[in-house]
This record gives C-alpha cells, structure tokens and sequence, in this order.
C-alpha cells in the first residue's frame, strides 16, 4: 500500500469514519474524507492533514444523486478512481427496541440504499489491481439474520434473505418495503419481525443481505479487474450514535474494517466480520 492507494471513507467526519479515514492515512495511504457537511468535513480532513496524513476532503451525501455524481467525477478526474470503498454513513435514532413511524424509512433509506448507491456510484470507478479492490460495509450483529436475540420468525422471509444462490436486490428491496409498510400500518411483530427488531437493525441485515449478494455478482470478474466485498460490526462503541455509551473506542471500532480493507489475502469476499473474525449473518 503506498500514497497511490486511494481509499474513500462516507461519513468521515465523525466517529469510527474519522477513526477508519485515520488509520488508513496512517497505513500510507491516499483517504478521501467525505462528509455530508462541507464545512465540519473540511475542519476534520484538516485535523489530519495537520497531522502529517493524507487526507483530503470531498462533500458527499450518500442519499443526494447530485452530490454523489459531482463526488464521482472530482474522483475520476483528480484521483483516477479508487481501490478501496468503507461505506460508513449512518443514522439511528432507535433508543430501546421500539420501531417509529417517523424515522423508519430515513434509516432504511440512510443505512441500506446510501450503501448501495455509493456501491454502483464506485464500482466504475475502481481501477484494476493485482491485489483487487475492496468494498468494507459498516454493518451491526444487531441485522443477523439467525442471531440469538434476532432470529427472523418468518420461515419464508429467512429462507428468501440467506440463501445467496437465489437472492437478488429485489427480494432484498421487497423485505425493506414490506417492513416498512408493516412499521406503518403497526403490524411488524406479526408480520414474523422479532419484536428486537428495529429498523436500524432491518436496514443493517439489508447491508449484509447485499455484500452477499454484491460478491456473487462481482465474483466473476477477470484477473486483475477483481473487487471484495465484506462487511462487519465494530462492536458497540462510544460515539455520537450511541450517545458515547459503549465498552470501545472509535479508534478500536475501526480496526477490522482497516484490517479487511487492507487484508493480503485477496479471496475473501461475501463474508462478515467482528474483531478480525469471521461471523455467522
Ligand atoms: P456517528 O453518528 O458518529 O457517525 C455517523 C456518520 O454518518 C456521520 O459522519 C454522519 O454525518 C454520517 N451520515 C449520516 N447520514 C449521512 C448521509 N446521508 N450522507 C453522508 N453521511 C451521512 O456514528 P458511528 O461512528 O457510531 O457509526 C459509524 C458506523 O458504524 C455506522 O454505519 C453505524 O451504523 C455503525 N455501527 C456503530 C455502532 C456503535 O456502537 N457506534 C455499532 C454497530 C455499527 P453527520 O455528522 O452529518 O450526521
């Protein structure tokens, strides 16, 4: 990895995306800090900079067409492209495990199609490698598919969400929508929703549903065109999300996703991870 590395961090002006866009810039790397906020994303990249790193600022609001096609083009033309996306960018607004009416669908919205837009914005743009380009999604265990606490009790739903062979964005878009019109109508936990389940946590099992499904279709690109996709959970970490409760820092939040970012072993694709670790969806 050199300062020709380019790597692009989605809401890197605060929390584990400052902490990823710092480590990254510290492994040598080129990191462009994006922000949907102009000026607190161009004071954050210069904290950095300040530091000695290279960090650069772009806007970027992950749900704003505009704004994502004005971030593509300023790539393309000052950067050449990029090796390495962390689609980062989130909101929560869920204290408890209640779902609202209010906020379900910008979560949705925010956590799962900001993903997505960012990951068919970039996938043009992601120049060839022998080492292959990467795509680290910033995920939570709370959108496990057969977790402990989370199990989905919808036989048909589950089946649908974890087989990969037969999954496509459809059924996964159809899932999003059906909960959300089941949030509004109030009938989610008979719709076969854990009654855990938040919309935070639907939106993050739709980000795991989609690495799977994104490393199936990127799976049979030639040699050196190669692109990973994985996914993981920082834990529960101290930062504005989570009103700085929590048992880690932003800094050690970070640090799988800068090791999958990063990982020499150029096969692992489709996968999701925890402290460095492979976990079940
Ligand atoms: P923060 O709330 O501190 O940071 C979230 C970041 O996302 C902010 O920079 C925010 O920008 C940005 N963002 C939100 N909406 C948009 C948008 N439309 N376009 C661009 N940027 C946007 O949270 P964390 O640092 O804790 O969260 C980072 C990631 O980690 C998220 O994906 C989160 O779901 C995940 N995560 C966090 C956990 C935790 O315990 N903290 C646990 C599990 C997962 P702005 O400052 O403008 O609001």
């Amino acid at each position: 990895w050199s300062a020709e590395t380019i790597a692009v961090v989605t809401g890197g002006n605060r929390g584990i995306g400052f902490e990823i866009t710092r480590q990254l810039a510290a492994h040598g790397l080129t990191v462009i800090l994006t922000s949907r906020d102009p000026n607190v994303g161009f004071e954050a990249a210069k904290v950095l900079q300040e530091g000695g790193l290279n960090v650069f600022f772009h806007q970027l609001d992950v749900l704003d067409q505009v704004s994502i096609k004005e971030f593509c083009d300023w790539l393309q033309q000052n950067y050449g492209g990029l090796d390495i996306l962390v689609n980062n960018a989130a909101v929560n607004f869920n204290q408890g495990s209640d779902n609202s009416v209010e906020y379900a669908s910008q979560v949705c919205t925010t956590n799962y199609c900001g993903t997505k837009n960012m990951i068919q914005a970039l996938i043009p743009l992601m120049k060839p490698s022998s080492v292959g380009a990467r795509i680290v999604n910033v995920s939570s265990r709370l959108g496990r598919l057969n977790g402990k606490r989370n199990k989905i009790e919808d036989l048909n739903l589950r089946e649908q969400l974890g087989n990969v062979e037969s999954l496509t964005e459809e059924t996964i878009d159809g899932a999003i929508s059906s909960f959300l019109k089941q949030v509004e109508e109030g009938t989610w936990e008979s719709g076969g929703w854990p009654k855990t389940f938040t919309d935070y946590s639907v939106s993050k099992l739709a980000v795991n549903t989609y690495t799977r499904l994104m490393a199936k279709i990127l799976s049979d690109r030639p040699d050196g065109q190669k692109i990973y996709i994985n996914c993981y959970c920082p834990g529960w970490v101290k930062t504005a999300m989570t009103g700085y409760a929590g048992n880690i820092s932003a800094e050690e939040g970070a640090d799988t996703a800068v090791w999958l970012a990063l990982l020499p072993d150029q096969a692992i694709t489709g996968k999701f991870f925890a402290e460095r670790r492979e976990i079940r969806f």
